[in-house]
């Protein structure tokens, strides 16, 4: 665990906030993945568990001054020395009902990142709204957005401990067996059967070294054991051999089956099954629809389609 100081101390702004957690050790990888820089109003209420319906209402946001670093994605980003921080999302509108998968393609830049970032209140809103079965997610606990929103981003985030420790952080009282099913599902079981010491496999830099797609199919193992009501996940955009990005598929179709999901998607596949692709541009949803219906509009979405997409699935 101490492996995490180098990397958290440099983000200077937001590594109190982190560190408080860390020393109650309360679940790291939320902690990395979605620990809000926000305060819990005194009488903040609970998301109630099941189906989620997530709500955006025309939602403006500008980063806060003193965010250097997303912690979103551990990716450090230029911003202006001087002046008001520029506005990221200039009204964002939609629905995922229950067990839909809504998609976000677009450019880079375009605010996709920072959309997904604000389901789970990394940060509030600058104006506007979203919600959760209609809960602000200002008004929600803490506690409670946390268990229902899992993230994965585009770098899973493994400690360097057991691959069992890793999972546990999702669920500290899962079994060795809850913990070989999720393995199973996120196609990752045989690899961890392999390996000497199983589930007492120490990953990382020092331990045994996973490759991008196995590290992600961790991070879904992961994330089935805590199996949230909505998913929010930056689909990896880096190439994996056609073996485990079959894998990668198949464990992701079942990690999103039946849940709201919010998809960052690079993979023409994701965005073929969305039930609605959202097409960002300059911190706006430019156009918005099925594969289908937005290639026949011959518009960005097309655009992306030509030069970003084909190929990729
Ligand atoms: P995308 O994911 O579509 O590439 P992002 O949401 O990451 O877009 O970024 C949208 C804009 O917000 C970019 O101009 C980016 O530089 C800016 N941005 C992203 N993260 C931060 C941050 N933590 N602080 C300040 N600006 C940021
Ligand atoms: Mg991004």
């Amino acid at each position: 665990l101490m492996r995490l100081y180098g990397p958290l101390t440099s983000l200077s702004n937001v590594h109190v906030d982190v560190m408080t957690a860390l020393v109650s050790f309360d679940r790291v990888f939320e902690v990395l993945d979605l620990k809000p820089m926000v305060a819990e109003k005194p009488d903040a209420r609970p998301i109630p568990p099941g189906p989620v319906t997530i709500e955006f209402d025309d939602v403006r946001f500008r980063y806060p001054a003193a965010a250097e670093v997303s912690l979103a994605s551990l990716e450090t980003v230029a911003r202006p020395e001087t002046g008001e921080p520029a506005q990221v999302l200039n009204g964002v509108s939609f629905t995922a009902r229950p067990g839909e998968l809504v998609a976000l393609v677009g450019p880079s830049g375009a605010g996709k990142t920072t959309t997904t970032s604000l389901v789970s209140r990394l940060y509030d809103v600058t104006e506007g709204a979203v919600r959760l079965n209609g809960v602000d997610v200002r008004d929600a606990t803490l506690g409670s957005l946390r268990d229902t929103v899992g993230v994965v981003m585009q770098d899973a985030h493994l400690f360097h401990d057991t691959i069992g420790s890793n999972l546990r952080y999702a669920r500290p009282d899962a079994t060795d067996e809850e913990i070989w099913e999720a393995l199973r599902a996120a196609q990752i079981a045989d690899l961890v059967h392999s390996l000497p010491d199983e589930l007492e496999t120490v990953v990382g830099d020092r331990g045994y070294r996973l490759s991008g797609g196995e590290k992600q199919r961790l991070a879904l193992a992961r994330l089935l054991l805590k199996a949230p009501d909505v998913v929010v996940l930056d689909e990896a955009t880096a190439h994996l051999d056609s073996e485990s990005e079959a894998a990668v598929q198949k464990a992701l179709k079942t990690a999103l089956r039946g849940r709201t999901s919010l998809v960052i998607a690079h993979r023409l596949s994701t965005i073929r099954e969305a039930d609605t692709i959202l097409v960002m541009q300059d911190g706006r949803v430019a156009e918005r629809g099925g594969h289908e219906e937005l290639l026949a509009e011959g518009g960005l979405y097309a655009e992306l389609y030509r030069t970003q997409f084909t190929g990729a699935a």
